[in-house]
């Protein structure tokens, strides 16, 4: 590794003045689990390290707004244990979970996975598929920015260079609402996915109708991908199994992938439409399961007299 500086501030304030002092040059490092390994290979070479181990404030998790509000520096290992979101919002718990291992969760951050934006990571499409929003600071304020459009390219973001990621903010679920994330492992626990789908429904009071849909997919592209198209011939229709295999269908026609050692460009394309599928039935699924017991935890109906 070529030397560099190594800066270690104690406030967000700290961070901002670091940010400003070394420009592009500086490089943030949080769990460093993503940046040392690109260190390493000489693809970054920041003249100096920011590590944000030491700030106060930037970790842990809140009930807010009608949602959760995860800092930046929280672990995914703290995100798949906390007792708070596994009741308010289990997908993004589940989500969390399925990341490598314990040992890479332990100390990979929720704003380090999010800057690294390499398409294979597996929280980007359930927080996509929650509506999630990322809270970007610098100097100059802070601004909201929908995770939907945060992702540009490989490794790439809207994020300044001055920017911190302090927050993440997930909406809890509107009534009658469940969803689902589904990864292609055929290799190792700690590979990334071949394919990855995260879905999340909403159907009407009747629990007949897509009231609302979104179908995001990983590791098919240089971003993840919102697959609008599949999500469009959802929407408004009865739950049926033919409009599901439909959107798997038009969910293939929107992704990107390239052929490696984890598949064919064809083979992802296939599996993006099954797995497409396949994750709209795990959230149906789920919502029956939820509806099931929350009918059991309320008792049988007492007939009126
Ligand atoms: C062996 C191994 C297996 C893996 N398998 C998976 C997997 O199966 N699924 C998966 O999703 N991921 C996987 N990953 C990737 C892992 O999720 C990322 O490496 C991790 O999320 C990065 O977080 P970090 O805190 O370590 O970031 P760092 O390495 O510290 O930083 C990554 C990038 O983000 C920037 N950054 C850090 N924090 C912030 C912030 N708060 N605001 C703005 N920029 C910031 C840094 O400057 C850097 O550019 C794996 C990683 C390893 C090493």
């Amino acid at each position: 590794m070529i030397p560099f500086e190594y800066r270690t501030p104690k406030t967000l304030r700290e961070v901002h003045h670091e940010l400003k002092e070394f420009g592009a040059d500086a490089k943030l490092i949080a769990g460093g689990t993503a940046l040392v390994i690109l260190m390493k290979q000489r693809l970054v070479r920041p003249s100096c390290l920011i590590s944000l181990r030491s700030v106060r404030g930037l970790s842990g998790i809140a009930q807010r707004d009608g949602g959760l509000r995860i800092g930046g520096l929280t672990t995914h290992r703290e995100v798949e244990t906390s007792s708070v979101v596994r009741r308010q919002i289990p997908l993004l718990a589940e989500t969390y979970r399925r990341v490598a291992t314990i040992r890479v969760r332990n100390v990979a951050t929720v704003g380090g996975g999010l800057a690294h934006a390499d398409p294979n990571q597996d929280p980007p499409p359930t927080l996509i598929a929650l509506g999630a929003t990322v809270k970007a600071s610098s100097a100059n304020g802070s601004r909201l920015i929908p995770l939907d459009g945060f992702f540009t390219d490989y490794y790439e973001t809207v994020l300044n260079p001055d920017e911190i990621i302090t927050e993440v903010f997930v909406p809890r679920l509107p009534p009658n609402s469940a969803g689902a994330f589904l990864k292609f492992l055929p290799r190792t626990a700690d590979d990334y996915a071949t394919v990855s789908a995260a879905a999340v429904v909403t159907l009407d009071r009747a629990r007949k109708i897509f009231a609302d849909v979104r179908i995001v997919l990983g590791s098919v592209g240089t971003t993840t991908i919102r697959a609008r198209e599949a999500e469009a011939v959802l929407r408004g229709q009865p739950v049926k199994a033919e409009a599901l295999r439909e959107a798997g269908e038009k969910a293939k026609q929107v992704v990107d992938p390239v052929s490696d050692f984890r598949g064919s460009a064809a083979y992802k394309r296939e599996m993006a439409g099954v797995f497409t599928r396949r994750a709209l039935e795990a959230a149906l699924d789920s919502l029956a399961k939820k509806s099931k017991s929350s009918r059991t935890r309320k008792g049988p109906r007492r007939r009126k007299k």
